[in-house]
């Protein structure tokens, strides 16, 4: 939207066109809403797009999860952060297993033990499984 012009509605006024002026203080007041609501728009943006970078800086890959660098002891989902830039927490279901409770993934780290293939927990024969 193009900004009425001033000195062109000072001139309408001087002339005694009050109208015309008038007409011209009007758009002048649209364009100022337009751009308050631009500017507010733009803000948000900025706002959102500050708050993704610092959620970014906070994050640290340590496969197969993000882990927040002040506390990695804090764990999320690398799915739901990859596709939606969201920081979804881990739950662990058991130890070094881990789901994600918005998309479903699972995901095991070092800590986990397969019950089927850990038999010093389970006691069965490492040669028959059984
Ligand atoms: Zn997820």
């Amino acid at each position: 939207m193009a900004l009425p012009n001033y000195q062109e509605i000072v001139a309408l006024i001087k002339k005694g066109a009050t109208i015309e002026a008038q007409e011209k203080i009007m758009e002048l007041r649209e364009a100022a809403l337009e751009y308050q609501n631009e500017n507010l728009a733009l803000k948000n943006a900025v706002k959102e797009l500050k708050e993704a970078l610092a959620l970014r800086d906070s994050l640290e890959w340590q496969k197969p999860y993000y882990v927040r660098k002040q506390n990695p002891e804090d764990k999320f989902c690398q799915c739901c952060y990859d596709a939606d830039g969201r920081a979804i927490r881990l739950q662990e279901l058991e130890r070094g297993y881990w789901r994600c409770v918005q998309c479903k993934n699972d995901y095991m780290d070092g800590n986990y033990k397969d019950p089927s293939t850990d038999f010093e927990a389970s006691g069965r024969n490492p040669i028959t499984g059984y």
